[in-house]
């Protein structure tokens, strides 16, 4: 589903990926880890073609993310992807965020955009809190809704960027649950945390990065292993 092959990128002078590869197939679960400034965020950002690279290819799906000609818009539409900070627009109600979307980029009617909209925000629990706006709701809320509308698109994947690191931690376990039931259903993901407890719960594959570098790349089992790179291993000392 997503292949990166030895991907590199520099912001000027700054390498800040190097060399880096790894397969994602349908329905896999990668969890990407590893220290602040480490290029995680940027390593999934090339994956959907919000970062650039210089060298190295990308394909999602079979399309090339690098190749100018492949429409990037019409990728991005077909990858979910949630932030840290939810992103939902400020000014519209739940149930216009989760429709804009779908009726502006995939074309779909209003009524249709809405059915389908209300049936992930019921999926997520949320459905009493249509009409409200993103302020009227807490953080956890807001990210099951931004969830909600990135499922609203039909993704064959979804990207997950520290999607529980700005919450209070009550509110971590509701945001955690809806992504297990997700990975649980079969959904091809690619997730940023440092949340091991999920990583245990779901993932295939545990990506480790260090200073651009992919110093891991392995089964879950192998990665909560005893036989890991001291970099993996004083990480995971630190966080768990
Ligand atoms: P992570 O998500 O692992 O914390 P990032 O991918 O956000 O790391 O960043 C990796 C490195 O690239 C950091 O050193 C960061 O300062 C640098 N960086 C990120 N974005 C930019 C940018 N737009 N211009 C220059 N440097 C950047
Ligand atoms: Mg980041």
């Amino acid at each position: 589903m997503i292949d990166i092959k030895n991907v590199s990128k520099w912001y000027g002078n700054f390498q800040v990926l190097t060399d880096c590869s790894t397969s994602v197939k349908k329905g896999d679960v990668v969890v990407v880890c590893g220290p602040s400034g480490s290029g995680k965020s940027t390593l999934i950002k090339t994956v959907n073609g919000l970062e650039p690279f210089q060298k190295g290819e990308i394909t999602v799906d079979g399309i090339s993310v690098g190749d100018p000609k492949t429409n990037l818009s019409k990728l991005r539409a077909r990858i979910g992807m949630v932030f840290q900070n939810f992103e939902l627009f400020p000014h519209l109600t739940i149930r216009q965020n989760l429709t804009l979307g779908q009726i502006k980029v995939l074309g779909r009617s209003e009524e249709e955009a809405t059915a389908k909209g209300l049936k992930y925000l019921e999926r997520v629990g949320l459905l009493s809190q249509q009409d409200k706006f993103p302020g009227q709701l807490s953080g956890g809320q807001q990210q099951r809704v931004a969830i909600a509308r990135a499922l609203s698109m039909d993704p064959i994947a979804m990207l997950f960027d520290e999607p529980t690191s700005a919450l209070d931690p009550e509110m971590i376990n509701e945001v955690l649950d809806v992504m297990v039931g997700l990975a649980q259903e079969g959904m091809t993901m690619m997730v940023v945390t440092h949340e091991m407890g999920f990583a245990r719960r779901v993932a295939n594959h545990i990506i480790f990065m260090d200073k651009g570098i992919i110093v891991e790349n392995c089964t879950k089992d192998e990665f909560f292993g005893t036989t890991r790179s001291d970099r993996a291993r004083d990480f995971l000392a630190k966080i768990i």
